[in-house]
């Protein structure tokens, strides 16, 4: 099974390029009920169990302001994932979808996302959240409000303009 990294019949890996580093610096962890990536739930919840966001001491200050919404955007990042799937068979039945048309965890570069509902913070950086599917420990990239929620604070700009 590709979620315990083998290849399934049809599956398409590809020749491991040369990384460029992006630069990416994770900003503390995820801690989740689930050890194993065959428990995890395959999309999370808003009615999934309470997850906490352990956010690391120089990022806690950016959480100003999460608490005026209640629905946030979670990335991060699925480290257990092998990267090189291009051709992948969910169902293991010989039909294949490109990994840029799924949702899998195998990707180039496996970023997660969901959206959560925020449920309460603790002091030191913590903030306690419903829907996710991931590991516990897995890495934490990002905390952005829900778009749906989320208001520019920023001025408009022409490029905001609808056109057509
Ligand atoms: N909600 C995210 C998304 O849509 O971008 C992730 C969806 S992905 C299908 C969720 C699955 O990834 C889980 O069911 C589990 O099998 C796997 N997974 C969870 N945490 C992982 C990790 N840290 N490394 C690799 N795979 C992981």
């Amino acid at each position: 099974m590709v979620r315990e990294d083998e290849i399934r019949a049809a599956e398409r890996a590809v020749e491991w390029p040369e990384p460029v580093d992006a630069g990416l610096v994770f900003i503390g962890r995820i801690r989740t009920p689930w050890t194993s990536r065959l428990l995890c739930p395959r999309q999370g919840r808003l009615d999934g169990p309470v997850c906490r966001l352990e956010i690391d001491a120089p990022w806690r200050v950016a959480l100003a302001g999460v608490e005026l919404y209640e629905r946030l955007e979670v990335l991060y990042w699925l480290h257990r994932s092998r990267r090189d799937l291009v051709l992948q068979s969910p169902r293991n039945d010989g039909e294949v979808r490109g990994t840029f048309s799924l949702r899998s965890p195998v990707r180039p570069n496996p970023i997660g996302t969901a959206i959560v509902a925020r449920v309460g913070q603790e002091e030191d950086g913590v903030l306690l959240v419903r829907g996710l599917d991931c590991l516990d420990g897995t890495p934490l990239l990002d905390i952005k409000p829900d778009r749906a929620l989320f208001v520019p604070l920023a001025p408009p700009q022409p490029g905001d303009a609808q056109t057509g």
